[in-house]
């Protein structure tokens, strides 16, 4: 395999190069080559990384931030990690966030002119055709405040399938009257090909080349100027033609509103939160600067009609039925509960205490998002991150260490509504950003300038280390522009080079909780890890379940990143931070 030999090379070589100035940092903290056996021999030997996640996948099952499930998991994950042996494992509070949804019952089929079953999942927070009373605090005055409750007469709908059609705000005028109780479908037809390809992949030694060869994302100029004004209009009108079709929709009285999978195939559907038919403001930039009204808040429900989507082989069949003239009915029962008894979410804590009297106060955080979406069991997004942090932390247990710095464990929620746990969680312990504003990532004039206000323990927090990008093995460690760390992440890498894990790259990452510590200067980093199906197959989709996971994968993630955080409780210094810009 001489190919692949001479491209490690040149690899290797365009890692070291950027660090080479570096190299007089004689001092860098490695652990023993016997304590990186140890974790190795845990983690990969004595692995528990699947018995966790197939609990919290297969048994515990999907868990939207504020539901039932969510708080299920948020407490199977604390008396886990206590058996274990972690100590301070809690719940830890934020909010408030809004109301939990869940699901009671659902099914979805075509009636006529002949009938045929449709693979579709409602959309999250979506109303039901029978919505349950919403669940709110017990009462104590009340003895008889029943906690279960039987599920109301079913309220099946059979109604007219109608193919909205409207591309501009001008088509919608011949639709005028005619949507009243009826099933519209509101997507177009989409395109499916044959995949040659395969869906998954892994990270090539190109790819890798590229991202260790990726300059400072500091270094790369931004043009100078105001905002490109006619991209963002393009967008903002893109936005606001959805926003006038959902309130169209929901003001004739359509009684569900249907959608195509935006991705996927083979029955596969991507899913996620129902639409808000909000109020359309007069400036349509206040709709992106002033607070807006999310399906998980209370006032939204009169807002939203029930809404589902459709995998696209069924939804284009159904557009063609009704575009060859067929009269096509549905029949759904889509049955929901709200709940309002607590409007608080929370993430797991839980701690390994740090043994050196001077340095125990301060800490080494790791983690990922537990919320998932509702289709499938959050297995990839991100079971398997939660897992694989757990089972760190038991790795570094299990091998009889006792790190230095104390150990921190955070298993947030709240992520795929907009880092909410995480971000949360960093204001009330590490401070936060005020100020600044953007529309679309683009800064906007006329903001005072983003200023940072520290926490009570900015200086105690060493390093966040957050794995969220699938059940795909590490392969490095995005740096987010930390040119500091490079030196001691290259020495941490090596023992790993045999399990794939070799490349740093200055690049930044985004979409997930450890943006919440960068954004206010502290040192957060995301792993690298494998591709394998995740945008083609599992994430946020019905597909993302435990029969997706890389059981090697999960193990050697586990194994890698137990060491990184140790030796991060093990160094004489904090990580080093970058200069905020
Ligand atoms: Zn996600």
């Amino acid at each position: 395999m001489l190919r692949r030999r001479l491209t490690s090379a040149i690899l290797l070589c365009a890692i070291l190069l950027p660090t080479a100035a570096f190299a007089q940092s004689g001092a860098i903290y490695q652990a023993p080559k016997e304590t990186i056996d140890k974790l190795k021999e845990e983690g990969m030997k004595n692995s528990q990384v699947m018995q966790t996640l197939s609990y919290l996948t297969n048994v515990i099952g999907a868990r939207l931030t504020a539901s039932p499930n969510m708080k299920r998991a948020n407490e199977w994950t604390r008396d886990t990690m206590t058996k274990w042996g972690m100590q301070n494992a809690h719940l830890e509070s934020w909010g408030p966030f809004g109301r939990g949804w869940e699901l009671k019952r659902f099914s979805a089929q075509v009636s006529a002119p002949y009938a045929f079953p449709i693979i579709a999942y409602p959309k999250a927070w979506s109303p039901g055709l029978s919505i349950l009373p919403a669940q709110t605090a017990p009462n104590p005055k009340d003895k008889k405040n029943k906690t279960a409750q039987t599920i109301q007469p079913s309220t099946v709908l059979t109604a007219d399938v109608i193919y909205f059609d409207a591309k501009t705000e001008a088509d919608f005028e011949k639709y005028k009257g005619q949507l009243k109780g009826k099933i519209v479908l509101m997507s177009d037809v989409r395109e499916v090909k044959a995949d040659f390809d395969g869906y998954g992949a892994r990270l090539n030694d190109k790819d890798l080349l590229e991202l260790a060869n990726s300059p400072d994302p500091a270094s790369i100029e931004r043009p100078a100027g105001p905002p490109n004004q006619s991209q963002m209009q393009a967008r903002l009108e893109r936005f606001m033609n959805g926003l006038k079709r959902a309130k169209f929709l929901i003001d004739e009285g359509a009684a569900i509103v249907v959608d195509n999978s935006f991705n996927g195939s083979g029955g596969t559907v991507f899913v996620q939160q129902a639409s808000v038919a909000a109020d359309i403001p007069a400036n349509p930039l206040d709709f992106f600067t002033q607070k807006r009204l999310q399906p998980w808040d209370k006032e939204a429900e009169s807002k939203m009609v029930p809404q589902v989507t459709v995998a696209t082989e069924d939804y284009n069949r159904l557009v063609r039925m009704v575009q060859a003239g067929e009269k096509v009915q549905m029949t759904v029962d889509l049955a929901v509960q709200y709940h309002d008894e607590d409007t608080m979410a929370y993430n797991t804590v839980a701690e390994i205490p740090g043994s050196d009297p001077a340095l125990k106060d301060e800490v080494v955080m790791l983690g990922g998002h537990m919320d998932s979406w509702h289709s499938g069991t959050g297995a990839t997004d991100n079971g398997a991150g939660v897992a694989v942090a757990m089972e760190a932390a038991r790795i570094i247990l299990a091998s009889g260490l006792k790190p230095r710095r104390t150990i921190r464990v955070a298993l947030w929620s709240g992520e795929e509504q907009g880092l909410f746990g995480s971000s949360n969680y960093v204001k009330q312990h590490f401070g936060e950003m005020k100020g600044g504003g953007n529309i679309f990532g683009i800064p906007q004039p006329n903001q005072p300038k983003p200023e940072l206000v520290k926490g009570a323990d900015y200086e105690k927090l060493s390093a966040y280390y957050n794995l969220d990008n699938g059940t795909g093995k590490i392969r490095g460690v995005y740096m987010q522009g930390n040119s500091a760390v490079a030196p001691i992440f290259r020495k941490w890498l090596a023992p790993f080079g045999d399990l794939g894990a070799s490349t740093l790259t200055m690049q930044n990452t985004g979409g997930t909780d450890h943006l919440s510590f960068d954004r206010i200067g502290l040192p957060g980093f995301q792993f690298i890890q494998d591709e394998i199906e995740y945008d083609t197959r599992t994430h946020h989709s019905n597909q993302d379940v435990f029969d997706r996971i890389q059981a090697e994968d999960m193990k050697q993630a586990s194994t890698i990143m137990a060491a990184f955080v140790y030796q991060t409780a093990m160094m004489d210094e904090k990580m080093p931070r970058k200069v905020m810009r």
